[in-house]
């Protein structure tokens, strides 16, 4: 090869210089002292769409471009595990009906199905790309979705199409409610989800997801969902114990689950099951207790007992129609007991873990240049200001796109 084919085939390079304060999870940095890995007056360099250097600032080397981050901070982008965007019209009246005391009989989750239902695919499709833009904005570079406002296969199948034309991070969940058609059947629409449903939707599909709850699915049902999904390819996640005590934990734990999700109501022997099990990650959504003002889940309880946690926003138009990971941790830092420091990871790192990703989570070398510049001189800030558009710019796969 010569010298002129070697330089042709080097991808693009940028530094990024001048970081106040860069927040990198990167392993090989982290200490008791140092937990996220923090490096001082740092510089982060690109290329193509990968991080290929980290370190002090003054000793960057040449890159193509330039961009001074003056002293802000930087940290990985937002690692959104848990989202259902999949989905038309939306729900105003019934959370203006909820938050002002007033009774509300209409629709819940019927609602947003026939929505669903009557919409085109260009519209679902626009509505998917609007959420994952604005979730962009502020700072989410990685963001899984879910169907389960369809509850056909073939609505199903194409709220799955639709979101993997959009997202790798794709979520059969089939199994989020029994169909309105099926409510004097249940054991029918588990057939369908786990039969004919399941094969049209597996191919669009990296995981199997169900709402393991009283008035959704029971543990047998719900196990019978996931080892069928399984089956096939997909890896298990469960909507486990949100609403009530349940089974939905040691049912994530004994499938090997990539995360247990919500987890406001648990046991002791829930709690031990997600300690004694690092591969099923907790996935803490505060955006659904805020928004129907419920308790919340109590993250220290977690850590505390070595449970590795996650911060997702559950974005749907129902329970939690945000779509701000910086919201998330400001919620988890003020009544979840986390310190600002774990929510964060949680919100990137503990993300990545939710996904089974290596790749993004951290800025370190070989990472998925993923990258969130705050307007703010450390990434305390998110939790300090709550509510206020700390995002400064934005790259995924190393291209900046806010
Ligand atoms: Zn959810």
């Amino acid at each position: 090869m010569t010298s002129s084919s070697v330089r042709h085939s080097t991808p693009h390079s940028t530094a990024i210089t001048r970081i106040g304060s860069l927040l990198t999870n990167d392993p090989s940095l982290r200490t008791p002292d140092n937990p996220l890995g923090l490096l001082q007056d740092a510089a982060v360099v690109i290329e193509g769409d990968r991080v290929v250097w980290t370190g002090t600032s003054s000793k960057a080397p040449a890159t193509d471009s330039h961009h001074d981050a003056g002293g802000r901070a930087l940290l990985p982008g937002f690692v959104d595990s848990h989202a259902h965007l999949v989905f038309a019209g939306d729900r105003t009246a019934e959370f203006h009906a909820r938050m002002s005391g007033r009774p509300y009989t209409a629709g819940g989750i019927r609602t947003t199905v026939a929505a669903t239902r009557a919409a085109s695919d260009a519209e679902l499709s626009a509505n998917v790309a609007r959420y994952l833009a604005e979730a962009l904005r502020q700072g989410t570079t990685t963001q899984e979705t879910k169907s389960g406002y369809g509850l056909t296969t073939h609505d199903e199948a194409r709220a799955l199409r639709i979101a993997a034309g959009h997202t790798d991070e794709v979520t059969y969940l089939g199994a989020h409610v029994v169909a309105p058609e099926f409510a004097d059947d249940p054991a029918a629409y588990v057939a369908l989800v786990t039969g004919d449903m399941l094969d049209a939707c597996a191919p669009h599909a990296r995981w199997i997801d169900v709402f393991c709850e009283r008035g959704a699915f029971d543990g047998d049902q719900a196990r019978a969902v996931l080892t069928a999904g399984a089956a096939r390819g997909l890896i298990p996640r469960v909507h486990a114990n949100q609403l009530s005590h349940g089974p939905g934990v040691r049912l994530a734990v004994e499938l090997d689950a990539a995360s247990a999700d919500h987890c406001t109501h648990l046991t002791d022997a829930d709690v031990d099951a997600l300690a004694s099990a690092p591969r099923t990650v907790a996935t803490l959504l505060p955006g659904a207790e805020f928004s129907t003002r419920a308790v919340y889940p109590d993250a220290r309880r977690l850590l505390d007992a070595g449970v590795t946690v996650a911060l997702s926003t559950d974005c749907n138009p129902g329970s939690s129609f945000t779509s701000s990971m910086a919201f998330c941790v400001a919620v988890a830092v003020r009544d979840m007991g986390m310190t600002p420091d774990e929510a964060v990871v949680a919100a990137t790192l503990g993300g990545a873990r939710a996904l089974r990703r290596t790749d993004v989570g951290a800025i370190v070398p070989g990472a998925r240049a993923d990258l969130h510049l705050l307007d703010a001189p450390s990434h305390v800030h998110l939790a300090y200001r709550p509510g206020v558009p700390l995002t400064a710019a934005v790259w995924q796969a190393g291209e900046k796109r806010v």
